[in-house]
């Protein structure tokens, strides 16, 4: 190597030695008879010292000519520094320069490479090589190395093989859009990049395989939503021969060592609630339960109590459902807050209509912005009721509280919900609420298109009790399905699959697929159940949701090296492009003007 040490690694035991370092100029800082070169690398910064009468005059001359980001190479002797800085694990010492090298002299980089930056997030992606210089980013990169290695530690201990699938295939469902691939030796044809490895990892369990993992990329050409990314990477998993409860606890084990090896947690069992549940108390098959603030029906669909209607208040007697929270301690809202807060939940992407709220005063009697209606029995009965839902109501509290359709107003108070526990500091993104979210319906009736779609995916088991519901009732049957959520993001999904060929044909059916169109997409898939298919299922985790989490970051645009932006577009390597008519011709692909 070029150095003898990394820019992180000199202390005071290695003082009066002599060390090569190489790296990029953080800073100078010239006074004239004394000089210092901050040098970094991947590993910290050490300083270098010039020094008049003992450093030789054209190494001053050198270090003069330097700007931020020129790479150098220093040797010279290792001394105990005058001022320390304990800030940085090398601040004992610095390098008392002997020997400098230019090893590549940089153009001014376009924002500033510290921690803290003036560059946007358009300059940092064009220039995302420099943007990874970072210490942010780069830990993020770091934190998720370690996820993967730690995965695999603990896959490869439970006997998991690491297979890996192709990725140009044909269309697998998981709900999204392909990307497809044009095939040059087979004009007019296309591949389809994988949604997911789903079949394949079916097929490995066929072939006796029994457990598999791939950390893997997948590709959805979805339309984007904030943070999403065309491609992303998942820890794809399946087992042969086990139930739901196998599943849970094989990879509740996966997490509880990721956040034991990787943050030094020690993660208590993750709690389980039903889908029917989540939507109960949370309106949102996702809960963040770092807090509680869970909904009461006033008059649901649940609960057959109505303890709203019939008062003269309009808005409430036609609304399918009244549905509240308790914020604690908000009763000082003022009323410019709580107009504040109305019209946050009227936002077009909340869509609430309107927001009614009662205070619990300090001397117990109820003020709501309802009062004209609901006498101070009626609210005193309504905390009660809270109450005997389980949820403590208190002199200093603030019921808020929306009507409307279930299915809507239930979204809504979730958003509040959300808003609410963070105002009132309930986020903490260092603190970690896991919670598996067990019997999602099989189906879900998409309106616009008047049919049945797959909730989780067309190979996903109904629960075996629910199976006679299947000529009955579509909308009831539950399916052998789980999502991982923690802190209110769906980290993990996954479900026990159908291993039999003539309920896959079924379901292929409820979902709309003629018997050939089935047969043309799956057929090899079901032709497979034919030759011992064992019972088997799975599950897959969104790995740079994991690690951004484990990262308490919003975003996992920094956990992902090369990410690309909202638009779907690398701005570095500017991709998407255009190519060439010659490659356009050899593909059969018509030009499109663009
Ligand atoms: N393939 C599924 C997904 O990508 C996960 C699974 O069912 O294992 O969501």
């Amino acid at each position: 190597m070029l150095r003898t040490h990394t820019c992180g690694e000199l202390r005071l035991t290695n003082a009066n030695t002599t060390a090569t370092l190489t790296g990029w100029v953080q800073t100078i800082r010239d006074k004239g008879g004394v000089l210092w070169i901050d040098l970094r690398d991947r590993y910290g910064i050490t300083q270098l010292l010039l020094e008049d009468g003992q450093t030789p005059p054209e190494l001053f001359a050198i270090a003069r000519s330097l700007g931020r980001e020129f790479v150098l190479k220093a040797t010279g002797t290792v001394i105990e520094r005058k001022s320390k800085n304990p800030n940085i694990p090398t601040g004992d010492i610095e390098l008392k320069v002997s020997a400098l090298d230019v090893l590549n002299p940089a153009k001014l980089p376009p924002f500033l490479i510290e921690d803290e930056t003036d560059g946007g997030d358009d300059l940092r992606m064009k220039y995302r090589y420099l943007d990874l210089r970072r210490n942010p980013v780069r830990r993020s990169l770091e934190l998720r190395h370690r996820m993967a290695q730690q995965t695999r530690v603990y896959m490869d201990g439970q006997d998991f093989i690491e297979v890996e699938t192709p990725v140009l295939i044909k269309s697998t469902p998981e709900g999204a859009r392909d990307f497809v691939v044009p095939s040059r030796m087979n004009p007019g044809e296309f591949y389809a990049l994988p949604q997911s490895p789903q079949t394949f990892k079916q097929l490995l369990m066929v072939s006796g395989f029994d457990r598999y993992y791939q950390i893997v990329k997948c590709f959805r050409d979805e339309d984007l939503r904030a943070d999403r990314q065309p491609e992303f990477t998942q820890i794809d998993c399946e087992m042969s021969f086990v139930e739901q409860e196998d599943i849970l606890n094989m990879f509740e084990g996966l997490i509880r060592h990721l956040f034991k090896a990787v943050k030094g947690i020690d993660m208590a069992e993750v709690p389980r609630m039903t889908y029917a549940d989540a939507m109960r108390l949370y309106g949102s098959d996702k809960p963040d339960t770092r807090f509680d603030m869970q909904f009461v029906e006033l008059k649901g669909t649940f609960d057959t109590v109505d303890m709203t209607s019939g008062k003269g208040f309009g808005v409430f007697d036609s609304a399918e459902m009244v549905i509240g929270i308790n914020a604690p301690g908000c009763a000082h809202y003022t009323r410019k807050q709580m107009d504040e807060l109305t019209d946050w939940i009227r936002r077009p992407q909340i869509g609430g209509k309107g927001l009614i709220y009662a205070r619990v005063n300090e001397d117990g009697s109820i003020k709501s912005s309802v009062d004209k209606f609901y006498s101070e029995e009626d609210l005193k009965g309504w905390a009660a009721h809270f109450r005997q839902a389980g949820v403590p109501v208190k002199p200093g509290d603030l019921l808020l509280i929306m009507s409307g359709d279930a299915a809507k107003v239930r979204k809504q108070l979730s958003e509040l919900r959300l808003e609410m526990g963070s105002r009132l500091g309930l986020r903490d993104p260092n603190v970690f609420s896991t919670l598996w979210v067990l019997d999602f319906p099989l189906l879900e009736y998409g309106e616009e298109d008047q049919r049945w779609f797959a909730m989780h995916h067309p190979f996903t088991s109904p629960k075996p009790e629910d199976l006679p519901l299947l000529d009955t009732d579509l909308g009831s049957v539950r399916a052998n399905a789980y999502d991982l959520v923690i802190n209110g993001t769906e980290v993990g999904g996954g479900s026990i699959r159908i291993f039999n060929r003539d309920l896959q044909a079924r379901m292929f059916s409820i979902l709309g697929f003629s018997d050939e169109e089935a047969k043309a997409q799956f057929g090899f898939l079901m032709d497979a159940f034919e030759f011992g298919a064992p019972p088997h299922g799975g599950i897959a985790f969104g790995f740079d949701r994991l690690c951004s989490l484990f990262g308490g970051a919003d975003s996992i645009r920094d956990f992902i090296a090369f990410p690309k932006n909202n638009s779907g577009r690398d701005v570095m390597i500017d991709s998407p492009s255009v190519i060439s008519d010659k490659q356009l011709d050899e593909l059969k692909i018509k030009t499109v003007e663009k």
